[in-house]
């Protein structure tokens, strides 16, 4: 499938099968964090980069297969980039909820909320899960890298108006990267952004995998702990936050979706997991969850071949072993992550 991919399991919407609108990265955000990779360029203009009618009929083809259809809890709608750029987002999200009762999910990064035709057209979602990292220009700019059209109040403002609009689950999500947007004033900027806005939960965020650029660096465990405790009564919203590595897993990553994989060819289970790692950057363990090969060493020797060919690239990042589709740039060499022969 080209732009159907998983399940992965979140810890929040459970067996989600992620549909990803773009079949390369078009983002009006170069956000220094991203699990994309860097942007070729900038788009800040809604289009159909891919066609609509090819989404759907992937869909479509997805749901006549009763069993699958019944292994998943969720649709997320996603991509390799901003899913609201599509022009076809409205026509999608309206063809899922005729085709299947399955609750709907969509993320955004919250920039063409200043549009009244975009927040309507995600109206037919069940959860949306807008990001707004900062409220601060300089912090915006420097985790983001905005188009220069983009403005951060009008951007506020379009966040605020559709939570005030949108009747259903919104969960705001906050990537922090240290030392750029979770100062002190950041934080107090961030609270008073989220003071009028209607929203359900917020999931406090950090640089979990292999960024593209080296100066994203994570926060620590405490340092978010601390920060979703004081955000937590500043708010009175509940606010995640990600487990430590190995004791649990942050918002959609892979875990433990048992699934058709497993009586795949080892050629098409290659695919799959080529395919799931062009989306972001996954541990062995991560594709273990998913895959269940029977351990991340076997996950390990079923993607050598991969590695030695180039098709993948390994790299370390806090600790952890991480592979990436070649085509998604390695990271620099830093002081939390560097490229593993
Ligand atoms: S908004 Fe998402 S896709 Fe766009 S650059 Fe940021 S992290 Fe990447």
């Amino acid at each position: 499938m080209k732009y159907i991919f998983g399940p992965v399991h979140s810890r929040r919407l459970g067996r989600s099968l992620g549909i990803d609108l773009f079949s390369k990265k078009l983002c009006n955000l170069n956000c220094i964090y991203c699990e994309a990779g860097a942007n070729a360029a900038l788009v800040n203009k809604r289009g159909l980069a891919t066609p609509t009618r090819e989404i759907i009929a992937e869909i479509n083809t997805f749901c006549s297969d009763v069993a699958r259809l019944d292994s998943i809890d969720v649709f997320t709608v996603t991509a390799k980039g901003e899913p609201t750029l599509h022009l076809g987002l409205g026509e999608i999200l309206l063809h899922l909820k005729k085709i299947t009762s399955k609750p709907l999910a969509i993320l955004t990064n919250s920039t063409t909320l200043t549009q009244a035709s975009v927040r309507d057209e995600l109206m037919p979602a069940d959860i949306v899960i807008p990001s707004l990292d900062a409220a601060r220009q300089e912090s915006f700019s420097a985790v983001n890298r905005p188009a220069s059209s983009l403005d951060l109040d009008a951007i506020i403002d379009g966040l605020t108006r559709f939570s005030q609009q949108f009747p259903q689950q919104i969960w705001l999500e906050i990537l922090l990267v240290r030392g750029l947007n979770d100062s002190p004033e950041d934080m107090e900027a961030l609270q008073a952004a989220i003071a009028p806005m209607r929203i359900d939960r917020i999931q406090l965020n950090t640089v979990l995998r292999p960024p593209p650029e080296a100066t994203a660096l994570p926060l620590s465990h405490d340092r978010l702990r601390a920060i979703a405790a004081s955000m937590e009564k500043a708010t009175g919203l509940p606010v995640d936050y990600p487990e430590p590595s190995g004791t649990g897993h942050a918002s959609g990553s892979p875990t433990s979706a048992r699934h058709q994989f497993r009586h795949s060819s080892p050629d098409a289970l290659r695919e799959e997991i080529v395919n799931m790692v062009q989306r972001r950057p996954c541990s062995a363990a991560d594709l273990e969850r998913v895959f269940q090969l029977g351990g991340p060493e076997q996950v390990e020797q079923l993607l050598e071949p991969l590695v030695k060919t180039r098709i993948l690239h390994r790299s370390v990042h806090a600790g952890t072993r991480y592979y990436q589709a070649s085509s998604i740039p390695l990271e620099r060499p830093s002081s939390t992550s560097k490229p593993d022969r």
